[in-house]
């Protein structure tokens, strides 16, 4: 084993550098060349069925069998053209990543090559293998993928794709994209309402999203040389380097040219795919990097960062480079998140959280931002759950990153701004715009015009004009927190709207009414609200006495969907009902619990046939010489002493696997799943998995290093 370190090593010295492909300095002559977006259907489609596409795109309507036959014959000559021989129906199942499965356009009977509209609209792949929580028999295995013409197809490969949402035979969500797609249309439609109280022209308004994605990179050939990485995307042994994040030198630092280089190659396959990748640079950790593209609608957004993803490991393959997605690959130095950059804005092209010059504007500003306060405040837990998964457990609370306390940071300013609106009580009304002088907010414009503190701590934080929700883990697919924020937002708007309008009813001006209910949604969600430091160990106790969760185990987290107020929220909307809710949580604690038995295996194998037969070699090698020391009458007591430390560790860690085994035979006839999920993560994540491997890692430290089996992480993370 050590020699396979050895190699590895050996390997990595020996590479040969791997440059970046020359490219134009012009991007726009060659972004988008693979999408079969609104441009290529305009150049290729009669008139009247490129009007009937996009009104429906637009307008979310359905399209007809002509249209689509049209469409399809476009969409599969510009393929060919461009060298594709198949086309995909793409979806995102709710194992994570994205799944296809390629057919090709070249039909043998007629000799020619085909896809027909119906092909393009709807496919049937044997579901069978994926998850369905239930919804679904095995022997009823049909499911069906639509296609999500608000998303462009792509040229992949040689294969054309094309988004798709994927629901069960009798209808039922089974996928990422459908829950999302809905969510979307529930904020267009509340937020329309409350816009169309300030501005009857506003008609649509569509959210838009910014991920910021982190990930770490590690040569292939030291991958390939941890079985922990390989099975379980983390290392679960490894001590911790001399050197790690603590000279902070890497954070924005120069990025290493061999890195460079692969991310100019996975830009470019991008730019080419029309992702408007924008931002790049090092991380906080050693070895870890982030890219951030241009924001775009949430959909087409979370489409492209799955796809970047994808891209990432591909182009990654060609320079002889893992990406990390985990969440937590390396104990000890910083995870990885994904940025969630989120607003709202109208189809007159007016952010709604972003503050203007005008008290007549900002008053919309203010309804939108503390609207989504107060939302954030009722539904918490929902936030929380959204987000949960294995590995994100190991980067909440973690002392850098946000914990698993959801609040909200605003800034130094607009917390003045809303304690001003909260707490001038006695208001004068007057007609027209000298109301807000009145109200004592008309220096709101001034005020908040730079408006733009940050603070890296908090899980969901105002940045000047969107909010960013931080506690999203790097790998996972943002459909699911986009689902439930935009819903939550969407349900308080409408209640916003409804509060407001009751008032008028009763007899209240507008803006003042709209004020009443602004001034009682600051007072109540103030809880949420939290501007100090996120990682404090202060703040876990405030947070307590405040009454808000702190949930640090995705299990408990993810209950928080089946209760009555999330269960009538999903369905009031919509968006989920009470059946593909508990089906979704049963697949994902079903998903959990595999994920820990493979790290419980990968824990245990690794200590018992890699670690503790090192650990004995070289236990051996000591007796020998302690002997020889005793022989020349040479104290040898020291030794001795590293001898009875070693056996003292090789104890802890057979016992612990042994009884980890134990237990895990005992989970395992466990049939009720949220009972073994639980289990999953009390009696064998948290109980055994920091003490075997603290026991493994002060190995690490007694062991020669020649005889070391696992690359290490100092050779890991200083990639160059
Ligand atoms: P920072 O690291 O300072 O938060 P970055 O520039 O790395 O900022 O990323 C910010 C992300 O937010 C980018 O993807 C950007 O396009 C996105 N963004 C900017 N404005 C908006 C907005 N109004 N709505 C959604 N995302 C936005
Ligand atoms: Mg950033």
């Amino acid at each position: 084993m050590a020699q396979l370190r050895f190699e590895a090593l050996k390997k990595l010295n020996d590479r040969p550098k791997i440059t970046a492909d020359a490219i134009t300095p012009n991007i726009s002559q060659f972004f988008g060349e693979n999408v079969f977006g609104m441009e290529q259907m305009r150049a290729t489609l009669a008139p009247a069925v490129f009007k009937k596409v996009s009104n429906a795109i637009k307008n979310h309507e359905k399209i007809d069998e002509v249209t689509a036959d049209a469409v399809a014959a476009a969409a599969k000559s510009w393929a060919i053209s461009k060298g594709a021989t198949h086309f995909t129906h793409w979806f995102q199942p709710m194992t994570g990543g994205t799944a296809e499965k390629h057919d090709s356009f070249f039909d043998a009977l007629a000799g020619i090559e085909r896809f027909k509209g119906s092909e393009l609209v709807q496919q049937e792949p044997d579901a069978s293998s994926f998850p369905s929580g239930g919804i679904r028999s095995t022997f009823e295995a049909r499911g069906y993928t639509a296609w999500d013409p608000t998303s462009p197809m792509f040229l992949y490969g040689t294969t054309l794709s094309i988004p798709t949402v994927f629901v069960s035979y009798t209808g039922e969500t089974l996928d990422n994209k459908s829950p999302l797609l809905k969510a979307l249309k529930a904020v267009d439609l509340s937020a329309t309402k409350v816009c169309q109280l300030f501005d009857k022209d506003i008609q649509h308004v569509v959210a838009s999203l910014g991920c910021e994605q982190e990930y770490f990179v590690v040569d292939e050939a030291l991958y390939m040389a941890r079985p922990d990485l390989v099975m379980a995307g983390r290392t679960v042994f490894g001590h911790a380097p001399a050197r790690g994040q603590q000279l902070e030198d890497h954070y924005f630092g120069t990025i290493p040219s061999r890195v460079l280089d692969f991310m100019r190659d996975f830009e470019i396959e991008c730019w080419k795919l029309g992702i408007p990748v924008r931002t790049r640079h090092n991380e906080v950790a050693p070895s870890q990097f982030e890219v951030a593209p241009l924001f775009e609608e949430v959909n087409v957004a979370n489409d492209h960062n799955q796809l970047l993803m994808d891209v990432m490991g591909r182009i990654g393959e060609k320079h002889n480079l893992k990406i990390l997605f985990h969440e937590k690959p390396f104990a000890g130095v910083n995870g990885s998140g994904k940025h969630n950059n989120w607003s709202l804005i109208t189809d007159t092209g007016v952010n709604l959280y972003a503050p203007t010059g005008s008290a007549r504007d900002n008053l919309l500003f203010l309804t939108f931002f503390i609207t989504t306060i107060k939302a954030v405040h009722e539904h918490a837990d929902l936030l929380r759950a959204s987000i949960a998964t294995n590995a994100n457990d190991f980067r909440l609370g973690a002392n850098e990153a946000p914990p698993a306390i959801m609040s909200v940071f605003i800034g130094a300013q607009m917390t003045a701004v809303l304690n001003e609106l909260e707490t001038n009580g006695n208001v004068k009304i007057e007609k027209g715009d000298n109301m807000y002088m009145k109200l004592g907010i008309d220096q709101i414009p001034e005020i908040i015009l730079d408006a733009t503190d940050r603070n890296r701590t908090s899980p969901f934080a105002f940045t000047g004009n969107k909010f960013e929700f931080r506690a999203v883990g790097s790998s996972d697919n943002c459909a699911t927190p986009m689902t439930a924020l935009n819903l939550i937002v969407a349900d308080q708007l409408e209640k916003f709207h409804e509060a407001v309008n009751k008032q008028i009813e009763a007899g209240t001006e507008k803006r003042l009414a709209i004020v009443n209910v602004l001034r009682e949604y600051i007072k109540e969600s103030k809880h949420i609200r939290f501007e100090g430091d996120g990682y404090s160990e202060e703040w876990v106790n405030e947070a307590a006495k405040r009454g808000l969760n702190n949930i640090k185990t995705m299990p408990k987290a993810v209950d928080a969907y089946l209760s009555k107020k999330s269960l009538a929220l999903f369905e009031k909307h919509g968006v989920l009902n009470h059946k593909e809710v508990e089906a979704r949580n049963e697949i994902r604690l079903e998903n959990y619990i595999k994920k820990v038995q493979i790290e419980a295996r990968v824990i245990g194998d690794l200590a018992v046939n890699h670690i503790i037969p090192t650990a004995i070699a070289y236990q051996n090698k000591l007796i020998v010489n302690a002997n020889g020391l005793k022989g020349l009458g040479i104290d040898n007591g020291a030794v001795v002493k590293t001898i009875q430390e070693i056996s003292g560790y090789i104890d802890l860690i057979k016992n612990s696997v042994t009884a980890m085994i134990e237990e895990r035979k005992r989970l395992n006839k466990e049939s009720d799943t949220h009972k073994r999920a639980y289990g999953y993560c009390d009696d064998i994540k948290e109980k055994y998995f920091d003490a075997i491997r603290d026991a493994v890692d002060k190995l690490e430290l007694l062991v020669d290093d020649e005889d070391w089996p696992l690359v290490k992480y100092r050779e890991m993370l200083f990639l160059r």
